[in-house]
């Protein structure tokens, strides 16, 4: 974002303005985290500002500082469109194209208001006045914390802030573990810590709150677990049957695929779970080094991310999907031998 961007958005920012902000479906602890860390902050300055979410998220994101204020579009379609067809500024965060909204695309797509587009994501489109975009962050809650910083705010980062971004960037780094972990997010952590970011209990709140039944959906995943080592490749499935069995519910999937990849050896990882009711298998890929899952999810499952993690989907039944998905192995053996 060059200076005159900054400037000519502190001066929209300048009075108090009807402002909404947009998260990915199906969102995560950074989408979730970075839209209320910039809803807290935007609430300093007595905007209008309201959080509006394609759907709902997993239960160990519930406890957010914010999180009562959220609208679901799903469910509460009317008094969304026209708060975002009366926004004057429409912050879209942790995605890179409007059809990642799902059925908000259209009225996003409408908005008269101001956009501005922040992420991580690659390969960002063009939709946003203001776009500020960079693949290298491990986080889009990073970003709101550079973005605040830009505008010369950072010590207005209270504790609600401070919590909310922690949480983005824990769950997009993987606790900090990720290749996208550096020593400014490091920085950036101690900062956060230091303005009230209760980091135990956000570990705590987050990791350490699993259902009886999500541990036995996870060793079901494990057991399903198939390893193509001539590949340095591993996979899981899960069936709708499977998820039905453990009573399955949003979130209870997150993170499964990271057993894979924990594999020795294996550098490509994949989940293929099975989704009836909207009649698709939603693919979640992960990789280690150079080998690029964006380009993969995109070329052969309609998706795409980041080079270490994507996401996509199939319209195949599952048997059918990871048929396709060891038919196109080969052509990668190289790279994911190398
Ligand atoms: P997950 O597997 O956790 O759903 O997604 C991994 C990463 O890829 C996340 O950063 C997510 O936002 C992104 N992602 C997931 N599905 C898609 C997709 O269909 N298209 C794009 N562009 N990104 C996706
Ligand atoms: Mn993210």
């Amino acid at each position: 974002m060059t200076k005159r961007e900054i400037s000519e958005i502190k001066d929209l920012l300048k009075s108090p303005k009807k402002i909404v902000i947009v998260p990915h479906k199906n969102p995560d602890g950074d989408a979730m985290g970075s839209t209320l860390g910039l809803y807290h902050y935007l609430k300093l300055f007595n905007h209008d500002a309201t959080i509006i979410a394609p759907n709902d998220y997993p239960d160990f994101l519930k406890w957010l500082p914010g999180d009562e204020f959220v609208l679901k579009y799903d469910t509460d379609k009317t008094k969304a469109d026209e708060l975002i067809l009366n926004a004057e500024l429409v912050f879209t965060l942790d995605f890179n194209a409007l059809h990642r909204t799902g059925d908000m695309e259209t009225v996003l797509f409408e908005a008269k208001g101001v956009k501005i587009l922040i992420d991580h994501h690659q390969q960002p489109d063009n939709y946003a006045k203001y776009i500020y975009s960079d693949v290298t962050m491990c986080s889009t809650a990073q970003m709101i914390y550079h973005f605040i910083e830009m505008l010369g705010d950072v010590k207005t980062i209270n504790s609600d802030i401070s919590t909310c971004l922690y949480t983005g960037i824990m769950t997009d780094t993987g606790s900090f573990r990720f290749r996208s972990t550096t020593s400014t997010t490091h920085r950036v952590i101690a900062n956060l810590i230091d303005n009230g970011a209760d980091n135990a209990q956000i570990h705590n709140n987050v990791y350490d709150t699993n259902s009886y039944n999500k541990l036995q959906l996870l060793g079901c995943a494990l057991s399903n677990l198939k390893l193509i080592s001539d590949s340095n490749t591993a996979y899981i499935t899960l069936s709708q049957k499977e998820l039905n069995t453990f009573d399955y519910k949003k979130g209870d999937t997150e993170g499964v695929v990271n057993y894979a990849l924990s594999l020795s050896g294996v550098k490509f990882a994949v989940i293929f779970i099975e989704n009836k009711s909207e009649g698709i298998i939603k693919i979640s890929l992960r990789s280690k080094g150079n080998f690029d899952v964006n380009t993969f999810a995109r070329e052969h499952f309609n998706g795409g991310g980041h080079i270490n993690a994507s996401g996509g989907r199939s319209e195949l039944s599952l048997k059918k999907t990871v048929e396709k998905f060891i038919s196109i192995l080969p052509t990668y053996k190289n790279d994911l031998k190398s």
